[in-house]
């Protein structure tokens, strides 16, 4: 007896005597048992490598794609190369304790140095939301840290070591694990060089930022403080060894294009071109990104040449906004309809109502990160009212969703730049 009541939208069934399920329980001991047969046939299949060194399935690149495609709309590249960097990551590790453990190849002084990654890209447009999702589907400790609160060792904010914090806190200060692990670095174009020549003033949140940084990408043994923060001088700390750690790090590069453009000797502003295209062209300009122009913006060499795998990710347009609605597995809309239905209310969105949603997170260019402020702010009296009424079925249309905004005075709260 699953104790639930029953419903228009959630039957109870009597399994066996005594065993009475609704149907929302019975469909998801049916999808936990689905995921055990998928997983037991899986685990048949081979990966390259031998069993006794890959207890764990390792999933293909493919596979690894497949699942972000549940989640993110578009960045095809971006989703291609990371598949490809996690694959190989789960690879040298099992490589790695293979070698330690056995001596029986021509290959052995081939080293697979890992392949860290930078994707660039506007804000917005799904650097964080991949690198969450890669976390989902791994067994490895996963952290997502900011780059901004980093300062070089001796000014106020954290200490670079700080960052294996966060991974060793993430898998129960298991040193063993954690140095297998993978950490996303937000906002990495936060710490680059306030400009191209090197100066002699020093620049505390930006070169020495990257001078730090470059030990743990190179990999090497650092000292880590438990709890974060700032080292201090009688805390113990913790040595981690970062050679098999995988670093994925984003930045939207704001103004990147130029120097790209700079570089394609593109000219960006012309004579006659409309604006429209105009920025499709400096859209469009991002997927040439190299690695000369991330020293352009303010990136060491040296870092550069440890983010080996460079990546870009396209501005969002209507049309992926729009998918982004509906479309993944956790789709905003999506997280609304199961609201609705655990109180037994069917709740539609209207093609109409979607647009006019995409519409004005165009409008008031909030990109991706607005649909839901937008959702939000329409939703909240129907979630408000509807749990005390007797609807069965709500209707979320344009003229529903214009209404509530208006009565919300959405525009008003819009920040303005
Ligand atoms: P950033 O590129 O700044 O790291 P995020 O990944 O944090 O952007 O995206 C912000 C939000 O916008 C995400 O939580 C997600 O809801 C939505 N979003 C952005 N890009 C996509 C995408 N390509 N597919 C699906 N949702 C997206």
């Amino acid at each position: 007896m699953c104790g639930t009541e029953a419903t228009d939208y959630n039957q109870v069934v009597s399994i066996l005597p005594g065993l009475d399920l609704c149907t929302e329980c019975i469909q998801y001991i049916d999808n936990a048992r689905d995921a055990q047969l998928k997983n037991r046939e899986s685990e048949g299949t081979d990966v390259s490598l031998k069993p006794a060194d890959n207890p764990v399935r390792i999933p293909k690149p493919k596979e690894i794609n497949a699942f972000l495609d549940q989640y993110v709309i578009g960045q095809d590249e971006a989703k291609k190369y990371l598949s490809v960097a996690v694959y190989n990551h789960y690879k040298r590790i099992a490589e790695a304790t293979h070698r330690s453990s056995e001596n029986d190849g021509d290959d052995q002084d081939v080293d697979i140095e890992k392949s860290n990654i930078v994707m660039v890209g506007p804000t917005g447009t799904g650097k964080t939301l991949l690198a969450k999702t890669i976390a989902r589907l791994l067994d490895v400790p996963f952290t997502i840290v900011d780059a901004t609160v980093l300062t070089e060792a001796g000014y106020v904010g954290e200490d670079i070591e700080s960052l294996l914090t966060r991974l060793l806190q993430a898998c129960d200060y298991d040193v063993e694990r954690a140095q297998k692990g993978i950490v996303f670095i937000d906002e990495i174009d936060k710490i680059a060089r306030k400009s191209d020549n090197p100066s002699i003033t020093r620049d505390v949140s930006g070169e020495g930022v990257q001078q730090g940084l470059l030990k743990l990408l190179e990999g090497s043994v650092v000292l880590v403080p438990p709890q974060g923060g700032r080292k201090h001088p009688d805390q113990k700390m913790i040595p981690v060894d970062t050679k098999n750690i995988l670093f994925i790090c984003g930045g939207a590069f704001d103004g990147i294009e130029r120097k790209i453009a700079g570089r394609l000797n593109h000219r960006m502003v012309g004579y006659g071109q409309d604006a429209s295209k105009k920025k499709h062209e400096r859209d469009n300009l991002m997927k040439y990104v190299q690695p000369q122009d991330l020293k352009s913006f303010g990136l060491i060499p040296e870092i550069i040449g440890r983010l080996p795998i460079l990546t870009s990710l396209n501005p969002l347009d209507r049309d992926a906004l729009r998918r982004i609605l509906t479309e993944p597995r956790n789709a905003i809309t999506r997280q609304y309809i199961r609201l609705f239905k655990l109180d037994g209310v069917q709740l539609e969105f209207t093609d109409d109502a979607l647009d006019f949603i995409v519409d004005k997170a165009v409008e008031y260019k909030l990109g991706a990160r607005g649909l839901r402020s937008i959702v939000e702010t329409i939703m909240v009296d129907a979630m408000y009212e509807v749990p005390s009424s007797p609807v069965e079925k709500f209707i979320v249309d344009a003229a529903y969703a214009e209404k509530k905004l208006q009565e919300a005075h959405f525009a008003d709260s819009v920040p303005t730049d």
